[in-house]
């Protein structure tokens, strides 16, 4: 270990900074988050300096460093562009056993100044021990983005309790256990999602009916797992995925996805295939019941959005009359990423002001769509499900007056290394579909925007690069 972390307290302490720019307002920002009073001497201050002087955040000495300026400080830091002004504060501080930071010289320093992830009163701070600034910081990035930024709040509920627990349960073993079931449980999630007061009731209710061994009603995350790239999920997708005890996914979640949640929870399948279903809907909704009546956190993926011909809302009425508590998280919908993975804006001034997603497929096989509402030209029409359909499909727009020549595109497999394209026009559209032999899932896009995938096509799968496709059979 090169340097040995600590946290100062540095409320109402007086501080040092030698230095009027921009490298130095970024320090001095800090501090002043840190309840320091600082004094910055420089000759002249930059704006950002400025302003934290005209709220009487700082103090001003305007003029340049002078040896007795560290007198009476417990910090100093120095970030001037005088290499000479630099290095004479780090020799002063270093004589006075002052803990000393000159900005991006590690050799002057006693002290280095880490990353940080604030999420107050919860902080975490990431170093590369001086090493690579910028390493740290994209450190930093990734764990911001785990870190979900109601901790603060739910550090701040807990310590409200903190006493009580302590109170309640002598045992060091059942207090942990207590605090790791609320800190992982449905408190956390109910202040994640805003509900601040719902989750300090239950955290009250959980205390007071917590006998020796606390117990855990379960919950359900309805979670759009979006259309296969497993980067484009959410990050409160991904936070739920690797807490709960149980995935039940259905044949649209990709593999690569079901790779992310946590490595010891049970995996459910429930398929979905056109006309073969291994579980039907209403068994799949008392599945969802009885795993979180079991006291079970279960993580309810679908491919997509779960409210984009998901029949996500059935799956919560159910969980509903069932009094079970759920959260639903939206996903990037079919539409939207095979669009976009394959250079086609849904919507353009020049092709398209108004999109519609529609189903190729219903309850009882058969295609009955609004055909004339469809058909205009200046719309972009996508089609879930429309693969069995695509005869119907095409002769009912031409039909209703949309051209011939219009052009369709088919996404078979969009946003995953199986990616494929293959664009035809009204016409021709259900001898492309044999000729290609096109599987599912594909999406169908009818449309003059399908033009611009000539030049508008950015992503390039890598050949085999995903040797595990997902979907199902033919004509789904
Ligand atoms: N809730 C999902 C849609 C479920 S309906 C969503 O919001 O995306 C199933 C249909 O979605 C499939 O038949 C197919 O038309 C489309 N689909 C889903 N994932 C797809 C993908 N990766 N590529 C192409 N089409 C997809």
């Amino acid at each position: 270990m090169d340097y040995f972390p600590v946290f100062l307290q540095l409320e109402k302490r007086d501080c040092l900074v030698v230095g009027g720019g921009k490298v130095a307002a970024r320090k001095t920002t800090l501090l002043v988050r840190a309840g320091a009073r600082v004094q910055v001497i420089a000759p002249d201050l930059c704006d950002e300096l400025a302003a934290l002087l005209e709220q009487k955040k700082i103090t001003h000495s305007a003029r340049k460093f002078e040896d007795s300026d560290i007198t009476n400080k417990v910090l100093v830091i120095a970030g001037t562009n005088r290499q000479d002004v630099n290095c004479r504060v780090s020799e002063l501080a270093h004589a006075a056993n002052l803990p000393v930071n000159v900005v991006d010289q590690p050799e002057l320093c006693s002290f280095i100044m880490p990353s940080i992830i604030d999420r107050s009163p919860v902080q975490i701070a990431v170093s590369s021990g001086g090493t690579s600034p910028v390493l740290a910081r994209l450190l930093r990035a990734r764990l911001e983005s785990y870190v979900p930024s109601a901790y603060g709040r739910l550090a701040t509920l807990v310590e409200s309790f903190r006493a009580r627990v302590k109170q309640r349960f002598s045992n060091t073993d059942q207090r942990r256990q207590f605090w790791e079931n609320i800190l992982q449980g449905e408190v956390a999630e109910l202040l994640f999602t805003g509900r601040d007061e719902t989750a300090r009731e239950l955290l009250e209710k959980s205390l007071d009916a917590a006998d020796d061994e606390p117990h855990f009603v379960g919950e359900v995350y309805l979670i759009g797992a979006g259309p296969g790239d497993p980067d484009l999920l959410t990050f409160r997708a991904l936070r739920l995925m690797q807490m709960a005890d149980v995935v039940v996914y259905d044949r649209l979640v990709a593999p690569p996805i079901l790779d992310l949640a946590r490595r010891d929870a049970d995996r459910i399948y429930v398929g979905k295939e056109r006309d073969n279903h291994a579980l039907s809907q209403e068994n799949i909704n008392q599945l969802l019941v009885r795993l979180a009546k079991e006291g079970k956190c279960v993580a309810r993926l679908k491919g997509g959005d779960p409210f984009i011909f998901g029949r996500g809302g059935e799956e919560i009425a159910t969980l509903m009359e069932n009094g079970v508590t759920f959260q639903v998280v939206p996903g990037i919908t079919a539409a939207s990423g095979c669009a976009t993975y394959s250079g086609i804006p849904l919507t353009h001034r020049d092709y398209a002001q108004s999109v519609v997603f529609v189903t190729g497929h219903l309850q009882d096989g058969s295609v009955d769509l609004n055909w004339k509402a469809l058909a205009h030209t200046n719309q972009t029409i996508v089609f879930y499900m429309g693969l069995h359909g695509v005869g119907i499909l095409s002769e009912q727009l031409i039909k209703y007056g949309l051209p011939e020549t219009t052009p369709v595109a088919l996404v078979q497999q969009g946003t995953t290394q199986n990616q494929r394209v293959v664009v035809s026009d009204l016409k021709n559209l259900e001898t492309t579909v044999k000729a290609e032999q096109v599987r599912p899932p594909t999406i169908i896009i009818v449309g003059k925007v399908v033009e611009l995938h000539k030049t508008l096509q950015w992503f390039n799968p890598l050949p085999g690069a995903n040797p595990r496709p997902f979907g199902g059979t033919p004509h789904s």
